[in-house]
């Protein structure tokens, strides 16, 4: 018996039509669809579509739409043997990262994609995109959320979006593709998660819990104080220099932080660059960090750092059971962190 696919539009580029001069979202991509799939249906595994009551451009996204989606696949498990997202690429990986958290143990595929062009466009990427996940949906061996884009499978919690233009434009810097579709379609079987017991937790979050910030030349203390004073933050993601470093030589920055994680507030540490991992005790900069208790993050891309933390706040965790859980793998998102000492010796 063929194997059932449910797709859930949430918008993005993928079903936008233009209006004066811009890109919108645009409802009824069902129907869209199987115009522009005609003949070719029969080749695919049979699937529906419904779509999200609000479609949004996903740099719109809020955590509250991590609920909605992640109730929709649940309502839905059942019914059908895989799952595809349509997502704006903006965010995609932020919800690619927060549903692999909601739906651990997962024991189907579910498939995030989108395109850089619209379904409507004659050069679009969506046909391509849209008919690969639907094969990928459809095969046994997938249990776990990924996100596919222009011949790759990536894991959910280690995708980024890395290009503006080009069509290949998702990648996972820190972890190889755990498949390709070219002429042939290939799995990577012995890096998939294998499957597993559903143990899917779909929370209410709170966007107002956690806050991301970039470390820049020059930052102002008071910029990080104002951000560790919201009245409701409990996690701060920073993304610092290379190996995890911050200016150790403002002690202005570091008392702000410092005081931050004395009142509760656990503050995780990734790095702005794309490969590699946070190594806190390399450098003194970093060294800083660790001895105020920062957590360093390994390799987490920023993205699933940010969903990872709104998930386990969401979950119950806080204080000390936070920082304990946050640098522990979830979901494949990182690489477990030497705990021994650094004897990395700092370049000259
Ligand atoms: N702004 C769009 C979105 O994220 C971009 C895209 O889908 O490619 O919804």
């Amino acid at each position: 018996m063929s194997r059932r696919v449910l797709v859930v539009y949430t918008g993005g580029t993928i079903g936008m039509v233009s209006s004066n001069g811009t890109y919108v979202p645009a409802a009824d991509f069902g129907t869209r669809l199987a115009r522009h799939l005609s003949e070719r249906t029969a080749e695919l595994p049979p699937f529906d579509v419904i779509e999200l009551n609000q479609l949004i451009d996903s740099a719109n996204l809020t955590p509250s739409n991590w609920t909605t989606m992640a109730r929709v696949l649940v309502d839905h498990w059942d019914r059908y043997d895989g799952f595809v997202v349509l997502h704006g690429t903006d965010t995609m990986s932020y919800t690619a990262a927060a549903l692999s958290y909601m739906l651990r143990g997962c024991d189907k595929p579910v498939i995030l994609t989108g395109s850089q062009i619209p379904l409507e466009r004659s050069r679009t990427d969506a046909l391509d995109n849209v008919i690969a996940s639907l094969c990928l949906a459809s095969v046994p061996g997938i249990s776990e959320v990924c996100l596919y884009f222009c011949g790759k499978l990536l894991r959910g919690t280690r995708a980024r979006k890395l290009k503006t233009s080009e069509l290949d434009a998702f990648d996972s810097p820190n972890a190889p593709a755990l498949g390709h579709v070219g002429i042939d379609l290939e799995l990577r079987h012995d890096l998939l998660l294998p499957p597993s017991r559903p143990d899917f937790q779909v929370p209410t979050f709170n966007p107002r819990s956690v806050v991301a910030l970039a470390l820049f030349p020059g930052m102002p203390a008071a910029l990080l104080e104002s951000a560790l004073a919201l009245p409701e933050l409990k996690g701060l993601i920073i993304h610092t220099y290379g190996a995890g470093n911050a200016p150790d030589g403002d002690p202005a920055l570091i008392g702000a932080l410092a005081q931050g994680i004395r009142r509760g507030i656990a503050v995780l540490n990734v790095s702005q660059c794309q490969h590699g991992l946070v190594a806190q005790k390399a450098y003194a900069s970093g060294a800083a960090l660790e001895r105020i208790g920062v957590i360093p993050g390994s390799d987490l891309t920023p993205e699933a750092a940010f969903a990872k933390c709104h998930f386990l706040l969401a979950t119950g965790h806080s204080g000390k059971s936070l920082s304990e859980a946050l640098p522990h793998p979830l979901s494949g998102d990182c690489t477990v962190l030497w705990q021994g000492t650094d004897d990395r010796t700092p370049c000259p």
